[in-house]
């Protein structure tokens, strides 16, 4: 780390590891002393307890949640000739699974109030060959599970979830990963649920989806030796699912925590509405897990989104921006054909977005020394016409 004196970092996995640190100790232990290194018994457990908190029948665990989502789309039909709608300010990694099965990616502008995708600009982008929407459930906020359920029967289109970002997330009496025929997770380590290195899985209730996800994933071989399906090799490792399967129990409680370190972050933040700083809307109540804590820097701010950043360090407070360039104006992404106004909400958010320090632990103190830290900048170059 580059900085002198770090007061909040942004992400700190202490609180999460360190009560269970000799369970973890024990579970890769164990693996070690088994040896079952590769599909091993520790990920058949963890794909079963992972599956069953999702509310879905199914897991199948692969390497990371890239791989996820490809292989997942891939398993439900999805390839060359297929259309699969997207949003447009999302991470990269969902326009890559999507391509990666030979399907044409169709991107969607997104709602400004909480950066999800807009079911009404999606259902203007149907076309004959729309097969499939892969809903970004961004920053731990569902999509409205009723508003997808009603636009997949009303355009005949498949549900495939990236809910990467939204372990155990839940709006409307649905879970993440449970609305559609299947559903992609990531456990990257900084994610809700996170490992030690990469990791990823599908979940869904789908048993012939699952079937042919795990042939997918090794090699397309149902059996040893013997390979049905252009395959590769994607697995998710013995060692990082022992890890997930000591973590899960947490998940709930860690959720919960960032759930409540947003609300106070909301409750500080109220008054700054004034200054042009608007915290993204929360539209599931304790559903909404929080993976992100993002506002947005709107022109009414007296001072520019670069400025709050740098300032904001040197007081010790580290942010981010997720993200600062929507997939469509990606370099790698250009012979998809889009141009910037195409997508103007997530054209736009992307300058002005934020994301504070946000993981479970995360204490009142540290958020109330963040928000002190924002007001003191904008009050330093506030005009006088503000009101205070
Ligand atoms: C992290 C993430 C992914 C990709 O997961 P990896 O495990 O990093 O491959 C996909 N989609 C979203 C929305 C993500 O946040």
């Amino acid at each position: 780390m580059t900085y002198a004196n770090v007061q909040v970092p942004f992400v700190d996995f202490s609180f999460q590891h360190g009560p269970i640190q000799a369970e973890l100790d024990a579970a890769l232990q164990s693996v070690v002393q088994r040896g079952d290194f590769v599909l091993g018994q520790a990920v058949s457990d963890f794909e079963a307890s992972f599956a069953a908190a999702c509310g879905t029948g199914y897991g199948v665990g692969v390497g990371c949640g890239t791989d996820a989502i490809a292989l997942g789309l891939q398993a439900c039909g999805i390839g060359p000739g297929d259309e699969v709608l997207i949003p447009a300010n999302t991470f990269v990694a969902t326009l890559i699974g999507v391509m990666r099965t030979g399907a044409t990616p169709v991107l969607v502008d997104c709602d400004r109030a909480t950066a999800l995708i807009d079911l009404e600009a999606a259902a203007r982008a149907v076309t004959p060959n729309t097969r499939a929407i892969v809903p970004v459930h961004l920053y731990g906020q569902m999509v409205s599970p009723r508003s997808l359920l009603d636009f997949a029967q009303a355009h005949k289109v498949l549900i495939f979830e990236d809910a990467a970002q939204a372990h155990l997330a839940e709006r409307e009496g649905y879970r993440a990963g449970s609305i559609g025929i299947a559903a992609a997770f990531s456990f990257y380590p900084s994610k809700n649920l996170g490992a030690f290195g990469d990791g990823g899985m599908v979940v869904t209730q789908d048993a012939s989806v699952a079937q042919t996800l795990r042939s997918l994933r090794n090699y397309g071989a149902p059996r040893k030796y013997y390979h049905t399906d252009y395959g590769t090799n994607s697995r998710l490792d013995t060692l990082q699912a022992a890890v997930l399967q000591v973590k899960l129990p947490h998940l709930h409680s860690w959720n919960q925590s960032r759930n409540q370190a947003a609300q106070h972050y909301d409750q500080l933040l109220a008054p700054l509405q004034d200054y042009g700083i608007v915290p993204m809307r929360n539209d599931s109540g304790p559903g909404h897990v929080y993976h992100l804590y993002v506002l947005k820097v709107d022109a009414a701010c007296s001072l520019d989104r670069a400025a709050i950043q740098t300032g904001l360090e040197q007081l010790g407070i580290l942010t981010g921006i997720h993200y600062p360039l929507p997939c469509h104006l990606q370099p790698a992404f250009q012979k998809l054909g889009y141009h910037p106004g195409d997508f103007p909400s997530a054209e736009a958010l992307c300058e002005q977005i934020v994301s504070l320090p946000m993981y479970p632990g995360l204490e009142f103190g540290q958020i109330q020394l963040v928000v002190d830290s924002l007001k003191a900048l904008l009050t330093a170059n506030a005009p006088a016409v503000i009101p205070a």
